[in-house]
């Protein structure tokens, strides 16, 4: 009776675990993004993929893990990896003085500015840094990035329109429902040269992207580690031109 009790668990044991991929816990990286920052995350045939995705698909090689992306509002992401939900945020996140109280971040991978980015039509005169202080003028942001950070700071007596996704700030931008959005410069290109809008300016910010991970992660090490290698390496220079070559 015991016997068969013993075979009946092996049996259950067995089966669960070919029905859960064979992937025990740890063997994979949960990376968390927000789509909507090409190229650096963006919904291809709805799938999620850029820059950060195949950037994080190599480290998981170099570490042998199984990769899974999670796409959220970019101000979840913070919350999301302090408590587990998942492992390693890769979302273009600028490296903060703020943000590193709360979270681990590796060395950093990618240098950006801001941009003001407005309607393909718009008249830029009127758009000037200084210019744009102002109550009548509508500013679409994401909320928690850089961008809304420097429009607080710069421009407080400008409307803020806060977005969870950059996607609907987009939307909302070609609607005449807001006058401009600040967005990361390379995002802003890559919106440029898909949509009816283009920049106006570009704000010298010199941010720095890094991964983020829960303080005292027992991954931090090989995933800053592997980051150092890849950077180093062919793919790294692959990688660069496939998303920012001409
Ligand atoms: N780099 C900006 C930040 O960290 C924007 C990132 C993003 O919107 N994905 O706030």
């Amino acid at each position: 009776m015991k016997k068969v009790l013993i075979i009946i668990l092996i049996t259950v044991f067995v089966v669960g675990s070919l029905f859960a991929g064979g992937k025990k816990e740890g063997e994979k990286i949960i990376v968390g993004t927000s789509a909507g920052f090409r190229p650096f995350e963006y919904r291809e045939k709805g799938v999620v993929t850029g820059f950060d995705i195949d950037l994080m698909t190599e480290i998981g090689k170099a570490l042998g893990k199984e990769v899974v992306v999670q796409d959220m509002d970019f101000d979840a992401l913070i919350e999301a990896v302090s408590t587990g939900t998942i492992d390693v945020i890769a979302a273009g996140m600028t490296i903060t003085d703020e943000r590193a109280k709360r979270i681990d971040f590796t060395v950093p991978y990618f240098t950006a500015d801001q941009a003001v980015l407005v309607r393909e039509n718009t008249d830029i005169k009127g758009y000037a840094i200084e210019d744009i202080n102002n109550s009548s003028i509508k500013i679409g942001v994401q909320t928690d990035t850089t961008g809304s950070f420097w429009v607080q700071d710069n421009a407080p007596d400008a409307t803020l329109q806060q977005y969870g996704k950059y996607i609907e700030c987009i939307q909302d931008l070609e609607n005449q429902n807001i006058d401009l959005i600040i967005v990361d410069k390379p995002v802003a290109s890559a919106y440029e040269a898909n949509r009816p809008v283009k920049v106006a300016y570009v704000i010298k910010t010199d941010e720095q992207y890094g991964l983020g991970l829960k303080k005292g992660s027992d991954l931090y090490e090989s995933v800053n580690s592997a980051l150092k290698e890849l950077m180093k390496s062919p793919t790294w220079e692959k990688l660069m031109s496939k998303y920012f070559g001409e």
